[in-house]
């Protein structure tokens, strides 16, 4: 008997006191989730689980899921055999690449009924790769290949070699639900990437001026918060139409403040949606300096259009670049790229304030009359479209 299992470690801060048990829960039922539609057998042992009897042709895709299941630490594909001296000799070597590499055998014995202890295993074990591989030479303090070798109760070891990292953070749903205000652009699919990883459930809200943007601007919002569930799991994506308000501001506030007031109103309604749909934070892709209404000045003007419900802006401190590559590892990149207009750039101004003043944004803010019922309206005709998780 012989077979591959996927071995894998969890984060160990989060699971320490009296929480314990409820974030290992979702951990595990998240997992579960995403190993859905594949045949195997999901095992916990203490401090660590496996993934056994699957096919085997899905290692890689199970690897593939299982790296993006936050609250994960790491991974290691292993193999699973019979505990027998040969046994172990033979897979052991078989982890063992034929170059020249210094190495050791680490073994960690639970069964405690064998005749050999832990050093005497590797020792042997060690000796029978040493015979058969040209150019190995042991070092026990600084090998280049660490063969390992966990020895279980029940007359089964695990070998393996590499561990490769997880996603990290904790395990989503442990930390409320978040409503993420979702654009098109680079930002905002990282902003909910980040605040997921922290254990943060997601809502979306998207804002589409329909005509001024196309069909395709919508999809391409979708499609960004599709690739999200595969982290987040099931999102409640709302679409927000925002033309009518778009065009009063246009029509009844200074130019150079268009951009400030459709920022406070978008996060009005943000809040109104979010307390209706349980979400106790709201989620911005904003980074401080990055444009005119993302200044210190413009971020404290929007933020004074929300209380009670604080705003998350996990990339306040991260550079473009540094953005760019997460989106890049992932997979938002592709689809944030393509150029469909997002509402930010219609109608608006060229010279936006980059230092408003709160005193004028709330002036010219009232002089749109009909504010309240427009926004009523706006969310009245929300479409809500429930995203599952994509595996
Ligand atoms: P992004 O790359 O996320 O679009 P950005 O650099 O283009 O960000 P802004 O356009 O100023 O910056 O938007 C700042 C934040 O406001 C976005 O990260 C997003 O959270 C929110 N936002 C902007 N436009 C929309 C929209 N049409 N619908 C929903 N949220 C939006
Ligand atoms: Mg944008």
């Amino acid at each position: 008997m012989k077979s591959k299992v996927i071995l894998l470690r969890y984060g160990e801060i989060f699971l320490k006191g009296r929480n314990k048990s409820y974030f290992e829960k979702l951990l595990i039922d998240n997992i579960k989730a995403k190993l859905q539609g594949i045949d195997c057998e999901f095992v916990r042992t203490q401090n660590r689980y496996y993934i056994e009897n699957y096919d085997e042709s899905l290692t890689d895709e199970i690897v593939r899921r299982m790296k993006q299941v936050f609250g994960l630490h790491s991974l290691s594909v292993a193999t699973k055999v019979e505990t027998d001296y040969q046994a172990l000799n033979e897979v052991a070597l078989e982890y063992a690449p034929d170059t020249k590499a210094t190495f050791r055998i680490t073994v960690n014995r639970a069964d405690k009924s064998l005749d050999k202890n832990s050093a005497q295993i590797g020792a042997d074990v060690g000796a029978y790769v040493l015979k058969r591989r040209e150019g190995y030479k042991v070092d026990l303090h600084k090998p280049q290949i660490e063969i390992k070798i966990d020895i279980r109760e029940k007359g089964y070891s695990y070998v393996f070699r590499d561990i490769e990292l997880c996603a990290q953070g904790m395990p989503v749903g442990c930390s409320g639900k978040g409503l993420l205000l979702l654009s098109g652009g680079f930002d905002s699919p990282v902003a909910g990437y980040r605040m997921a990883r922290r254990g943060m459930q997601i809502c979306a809200i998207h804002y589409h001026s329909f005509p001024y943007t196309s069909e395709q601007a919508k999809q391409k919002v979708v499609d960004l918060a599709e690739v999200l569930t595969e982290y987040a799991g099931d999102i409640k994506l709302f679409v927000v139409p925002f033309t009518e308000i778009q065009f009063a501001i246009h029509e009844k506030c200074r130019a150079d403040y268009m951009i400030t007031i459709m920022r406070r109103i978008m996060i009005d309604i943000a809040k109104r949606v979010a307390e209706k749909n349980g979400c106790g934070a709201l989620i911005t892709g904003e980074s401080l300096g990055q444009v005119a209404s993302q200044t210190l000045q413009s971020l404290t003007v929007t933020n004074d259009a929300v209380s009670g419900l604080p705003v998350f802006r996990p990339l306040i401190g991260m550079d473009k670049y540094e953005i760019m590559k997460t989106a890049e590892e992932i997979g938002t990149y592709k689809l944030s790229e393509l150029p469909y207009q997002d509402c930010c750039t219609v109608f608006l101004p060229k010279n936006p304030v980059i230092k408003p003043s709160l005193e004028i944004a709330k002036k010219e803010q009232a002089k749109i009359d009909n504010l309240e019922s427009l926004v009523n309206s706006a969310i009245e005709n929300i479409e809500v479209i429930e995203l599952k998780q994509k595996n």
